[in-house]
């Protein structure tokens, strides 16, 4: 017979081990590295300002995004993907570097992605893939360094879509069925002399795809289906077109929004075109395809407290933190059966999940971690994600007022200068409406102190900061965005 003495002392003894040693702090296991069958194409699509909740991927009511729920449908959909910071340029530099946007110094649109850091492009091209990138607005522009590895840069422009599509058809056209066609004569000439180059037919492709639909200003778009149609005119909470908040009426709001809703639409379209190119090109199969969003978007939620809401960046909450994540593996890799992944993942992940699948790692300085245990159906031991604010003001230097974020398994805890902290149960409140810092004092304390660690490790970046290098009009096209430029 068990003694309640015992018993009573073991369960003690295991809470305080349990305490010493939280599960969150443990070294991860190590997995057998990934050996992929084949060198596979890698196709990253970020979708700019894009709400997880916002897309019937993920379970809006409006159809929003009929082609990312096929992507979903047969690859994995992760629930509760963080960025690193609600900013463009330094969430797609931290995506790309792996390294939060604090090790990187970058934090703010204009800044500069130091030299030194290795980026994705640069690793992939290492390792002979052919790489370009697609971008849809001058926060992205080559100017500032983000463009480092790409082999082709294919700068802010309206038909990142159109180029992209162009591209893959003209590097990498393999299936030699497509070759056969008459109207695609020129297009075995075109290999043949690139074979006389040296240059070989079956190299894989890297593809950085950049779409700007979601970010305010909403344009109207004609060929929106009939739940998405608003009409012309301005709207609320775009910087600049209403000057007087008194303006915004409930009407308004929820035209607003449903325009904000369209242009996931007619990006989702756009997608759904350069995955059907795939398919045609024979290149599908052959395909990590990755979906993601740089940061989400405040909507109507704060116009009570800011003048236009509609934005991000100043605060960290979970509509501009949590990003739509899907992965979809190449064929013959294993992993493909569907799955939904629930544990907090960072946007610092990608990098090293790429690296796994084409079969190489992310040595230091990376910061994130290979999800492709999740992708295999195996565990990945909980890990805090961290999330900052964007550099805010000339007048605030990055260390004074800094805004920060964890999430880890149910929990996100966020502290600030000036708004103090607050800690959200998202297994029960997944939009964060109730503050429960009071209720759980210990969760509250332990991730108040991972918070602590983080910060004090991440006090200066890695390389010193190279220094803008926007020219004047550059400058002002991202001053007309209503972003603060960084120095
Ligand atoms: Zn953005």
């Amino acid at each position: 017979m068990k003694s309640p003495v015992r018993e009573t002392f073991l369960a003690l003894a295991s809470i305080l081990v349990l305490s010493c040693f939280p599960a969150a702090e443990e070294e991860p296991k190590i997995n057998a590295p990934f050996t992929p069958p084949y060198p596979a194409n890698v196709l990253l699509i970020s979708l700019d300002t894009t709400r997880a909740d916002h897309l019937s991927a993920y379970g809006y009511p409006r159809q929003t995004s009929p082609n990312l729920e096929k992507l979903a449908a047969r690859g994995h959909r992760f629930d509760s993907a963080f960025t690193t910071i609600p900013s463009t340029l330094p969430s797609h530099a931290s995506m790309l570097t792996s390294l939060y946007p604090s090790s990187l110094g970058v934090r703010g649109n204009g800044q500069r992605v130091p030299q030194e850091a290795n980026t994705l492009a640069e690793r992939l091209g290492a390792r002979g893939y052919r790489t370009a990138a697609f971008v849809s607005e001058i926060p992205l522009d080559a100017s500032t360094g983000i463009d480092q590895g790409f082999q082709t840069y294919n700068g802010p422009g309206d038909f990142a879509i159109r180029e992209a599509i162009h591209w893959i058809r003209d590097e990498q056209f393999t299936d030699p069925t497509e070759l056969d066609r008459p109207d695609l004569r020129s297009k075995v000439d075109a290999i043949v002399n690139r074979q006389s180059e040296s240059k070989s037919v079956s190299q894989p492709f890297f593809a950085f795809v950049h779409l700007f639909d979601p970010h305010a200003r909403y344009n109207v778009h004609s060929d929106s289906p009939e739940g998405l149609r608003v009409p012309h005119g301005a709207y609320p909470g775009q910087r600049g077109v209403i000057e007087n908040p008194d303006d915004f009426t409930p009407e308004h709001i929820e035209r607003t929004i449903k325009a904000y809703d369209a242009e996931i639409h007619h990006a989702d379209r756009r997608i759904g075109e350069l995955l059907e190119a795939l398919g045609s090109f024979g290149v599908a199969d052959r395909t990590l395809v990755i979906f993601v969003s740089d940061h989400g978007e405040t909507l109507d939620e704060l116009l009570d407290e800011i003048p236009y809401g509609f934005d991000h960046g100043e605060f960290l909450h979970t509509r501009e933190l949590r990003v739509p994540l899907v992965i979809a593996l190449p064929k013959n890799f294993g992993g493909e059966t569907p799955a939904i992944h629930r544990q907090p993942v960072s946007t610092i992940d990608l990098m090293p999940t790429i690296l796994e699948i084409i079969g190489a790692t992310c040595d230091a300085p990376c910061e994130g971690r290979s999800l492709v245990p999740l992708l295999f159906g195996d565990d990945l031991p909980s890990r805090a994600v961290f999330s900052e604010r964007r550099w805010v003001s000339p007048e605030i230097p990055p260390t004074a007022s800094r805004t920060m974020s964890v999430a880890e398994g149910r929990w996100r805890y966020q502290y600030s200068d000036e708004y103090g902290v607050a800690l959200f149960d998202l297994s029960q409140d997944p939009h964060e409406t109730v503050d429960v810092s009071d209720d759980h004092p210990g969760v509250r304390a332990r991730m108040h102190s991972s918070l602590q660690r983080w910060a004090s490790a991440h006090a200066r970046p890695l390389w010193k900061p190279p220094g803008s290098n926007l020219d004047p009009e550059t400058r002002r096209s991202l001053e007309e965005l209503g972003y603060v430029v960084g120095p």
